[in-house]
């Protein structure tokens, strides 16, 4: 009788772990759920909360992984991640969580903001480490870190402080990836202006807002004329000039950054039809517009109802689309460059210039960064322009230099 009822009581507890386990932890990972994180957040904003720090971790591009991988392969990153975790907070009071998706929370006790940076940046070098995957791939994933803090005299509510960690996250993102970011008073300024940006730009291209400039591209030898930039410009009605920086990334946000980019694909190949094909002219793609499956085509259909030259039209890669090395993103490269379109690598030497692609990645120009030339006074500036442009030379290709605009 008795063992019978002890039996009872056992089941009954074991039925109240599972459903407490249920309802507060994330199956894929084991660690806290969205909803037992915000109730332990609360739990401590309420109660002693002393210097709280909330780090809310988004991994950078992670559908990627599973469009390159496939989804499992994403899961087994999820929970590679989840133990990178919670093995950097074993020596730390802190409480670890996946919220859901790609996106892990640590609430932090007692930290003042260097120890904070400092376990968060050893967080991100950790995640940085190759994940090996069962069959044998390796992946790399980045993680930006939005960080907001909570003192006891704070009247701030927790799901605030969440949101700010949430909003500083972001700001990572828009950073650049793969790094942290502070919550800043700023920054919630900054949201509500984008949000109108936002807005805006949904009309700018029905209203007929924007425009093109074209900088000029002159051969240094003989100074003739040898190309154009096409830059893209937004007037808007009421904030007049509105600068790229500002409203590209809510247009690649958007997604309306593939309208626009057709808009000043379309626009830059007439204006290079107009040259009669003496003068290139060269149009900026982002990693975005790349992954459209639609860009080739488009460009191509461009190129050929203009009946452009060849050498006429030239694209401008970032770095970091060449860094994936992606096998779909060479078979496009190949594809354009088969049509007479040339290839430009933007703004080199400012991204992690891993040299390994310039050997693997078919293209016909080097841009160097402005960056170099307005710096132009330090000695070891004008040595390393000298060194890209002597190893640039050497395997074949044309070197553009950025911000050259006085004689001297
Ligand atoms: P970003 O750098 O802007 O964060 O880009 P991202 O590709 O990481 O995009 P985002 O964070 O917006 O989306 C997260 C993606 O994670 C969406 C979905 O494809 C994937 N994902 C969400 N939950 C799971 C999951 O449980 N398993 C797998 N394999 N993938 C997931
Ligand atoms: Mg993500």
């Amino acid at each position: 009788m008795i063992q019978g009822f002890l039996q009872d009581v056992t089941e009954a507890h074991h039925r109240q772990i599972e459903l407490w386990r249920a309802a507060h932890i994330d199956q894929m990972t084991g660690l806290a759920n969205r909803a037992y994180f915000q109730s332990e957040l609360a739990r401590q904003t309420e109660t002693n909360a002393n210097h709280l720090t909330i780090a809310y971790f988004d991994l950078d591009l992670f559908k990627d992984v599973n469009d390159q991988y496939g989804h499992s392969a994403g899961d087994d990153c999820l929970v590679e991640i989840g133990k990178r975790l919670r093995a950097q907070c074993t020596e730390t009071q802190a409480f670890v969580a996946r919220l859901g998706g790609d996106e892990f929370a640590i609430l932090f006790f007692d930290k003042n903001a260097d120890e904070i940076e400092g376990l968060v940046s050893s967080i991100i070098e950790s995640i940085r480490q190759p994940i090996c995957l069962s069959d044998g791939n390796e992946v790399i994933l980045g993680v930006s870190v939005g960080l907001a803090r909570y003192d006891s005299d704070d009247l701030t509510a927790s799901s605030e402080v969440l949101r700010r960690a949430d909003l500083a996250m972001y700001a990572a993102k828009t950073a650049g990836r793969n790094a942290f970011a502070w919550f800043d008073l700023r920054l919630d300024f900054d949201r509500k202006n984008a949000k109108q940006l936002d807005r805006d730009l949904k009309l700018a291209l029905e209203q007929d807002e924007f425009f093109l400039v074209f900088q000029p591209q002159y051969n240094l030898h003989d100074r003739s004329l040898v190309g154009f930039e096409a830059l893209l410009r937004w007037h808007h009605p009421t904030k007049g000039l509105v600068p790229p920086l500002d409203f590209i990334p809510i247009a690649e946000a958007n997604g309306l950054i593939r309208p626009i980019g057709r808009w000043v694909m379309t626009r830059a190949c007439e204006f290079a039809k107009r040259m009669h094909g003496n003068t290139k002219v060269a149009v900026n793609v982002s990693a975005l517009q790349f992954r459209d499956p639609d860009f080739v085509p488009f460009v191509l259909e461009r190129v050929k109802s203009l009946d452009l030259a060849h050498g006429a039209l030239e694209i401008e890669l970032t770095e970091n689309v060449l860094l994936e090395l992606n096998p779909t993103f060479q078979v496009m490269i190949e594809r354009l460059r088969a049509h007479g379109i040339t290839i430009a690598i933007d703004d080199f030497g400012t991204g992690y210039s891993s040299l390994g692609y310039l050997s693997k990645f078919p293209f016909d120009v080097i841009k160097i960064d402005r960056s170099f030339i307005s710096d132009l006074k330090s000695k070891n500036s004008l040595r390393i322009l000298r060194s890209i442009i002597g190893m640039g030379s050497s395997i074949n290709k044309k070197i553009v230099v950025e911000g050259i605009e006085t004689l001297e």
